[in-house]
């Protein structure tokens, strides 16, 4: 997964004082931005996608679910179960920047 915390576009703030390179704040889905920080607006479209992704991932989970408990052929049951691996995987990697419980 990329990082879009280390690649931020460091021009939206230089104002607050709280979010420069030294510090480590907005690091994370966690935290919030300080007050005030240029960052804020950013923070929350990449939170609205960051949510959107964790959503996506888990409704694919649930139509995983339910098509290995209808699958009775053992090929694509194997591929299934594969494929609902990866997603719980996918879910679990992104508990590095951000809750997945949402
Ligand atoms: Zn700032």
């Amino acid at each position: 997964m990329e990082n879009i915390f280390k690649d931020r576009p460091e021009r939206f703030c230089k104002h607050c004082k709280k979010c420069g390179e030294n510090c480590n704040f907005i690091n994370n889905f966690y935290e919030k931005p300080p007050e005030d920080c240029g960052f804020e607006g950013w923070f929350f479209l990449e939170w609205e996608k960051y949510k959107q992704n964790i959503r996506k991932l888990k409704e694919r989970l649930l139509v995983l679910n339910v098509q290995l408990k209808n699958c009775k052929d053992a090929k694509k049951a194997t591929k299934l179960a594969s494929d609902l691996q990866k997603t719980t995987n996918k879910i679990e990697s992104y508990k590095n920047i951000g809750p997945t419980d949402l």
